[in-house]
């Protein structure tokens, strides 16, 4: 992580956001105690990081791509630059399984439920901050393209506003979408998980050019820069609301 990306990626904002993130991804804080530094924008954080779908359940597919692998891989790099900077990540999954806890007789539907079941409890764990459920898209049409941050507006009041600074990013950053945040209703996380939570789908995988760049390492790790500074902008800003 070099300085000079920092800077470029930070762009603009307050030049104290830069210094807490920095102090958070140094070694010798962190390392104090096994604690990450107090007074960091993301030390101490517990971030939920959940790459969307797995196992038998591959979301999308697209020309022999499947939503599930390219999820995992933004996530696992988000996940990474999230505890560099001190936050305490925690995944939903860290490979091809589905948490449903159920054995191979176990219909589709019902481990779906069991699933997603388990991610909302995770969500809804102790000391939770955020939660980041990581998505990847598809449409009829391969035209449209483009990253794009849901949130529930029936769920915690600061769910927006997490989902304003990662989708500002991802046009600053990653720079494949002019898409503005939207609603996400009648989805089970968004409904079920009490903190501040936000759905990124990370672009359409029905839009070739989209595709490509989607299963480009160098691509992913861009978007989870862009998903890592917006949380960490987000945490900059507080005081935090209560639901
Ligand atoms: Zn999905």
């Amino acid at each position: 992580m070099a300085a000079n990306r920092l800077w470029q990626a930070l762009g603009r904002w307050p030049w104290v956001v830069l210094v807490t993130v920095m102090l958070g991804a140094s070694g010798p804080i962190l390392l104090a105690e096994g604690k990450p530094a107090a007074g960091t924008t993301l030390g101490g954080r517990v971030i939920v990081v959940d790459p969307g779908h797995g196992g038998v359940d591959g979301g999308a597919y697209h020309n022999s791509a499947a939503e599930k692998d390219i999820v995992l891989g933004v996530s696992l790099e988000l996940g990474r630059l999230l505890t560099q900077a001190g936050a305490r990540v925690i995944y939903t999954r860290e490979g091809d399984y589905d948490l449903s806890g159920l054995g191979p007789d176990a219909g589709l539907r019902e481990r779906l439920l069991a699933d997603l079941k388990r991610r909302a409890g995770i969500g809804n764990g102790p000391g939770v901050d955020v939660f980041l459920s990581v998505h990847a898209n598809e449409f009829p049409s391969p035209y449209w393209h483009g990253s794009q941050v849901f949130y529930n507006a029936r769920g915690h009041p600061d769910s927006r506003r997490l989902a304003l600074r990662i989708q500002q990013e991802l046009v600053r950053i990653a720079g494949y979408t002019e898409r503005e945040i939207n609603e996400q209703v009648e989805v089970y996380l968004m409904e079920q998980v009490r903190v501040p939570i936000v759905t990124v789908e990370l672009g359409f995988m029905s839009n070739p050019d989209e595709l490509r760049r989607l299963r480009d390492r160098d691509y992913q790790r861009r978007l989870a820069w862009a998903v890592f500074v917006g949380t960490a902008k987000y945490f900059a800003e507080g005081p935090f609301q209560q639901r």
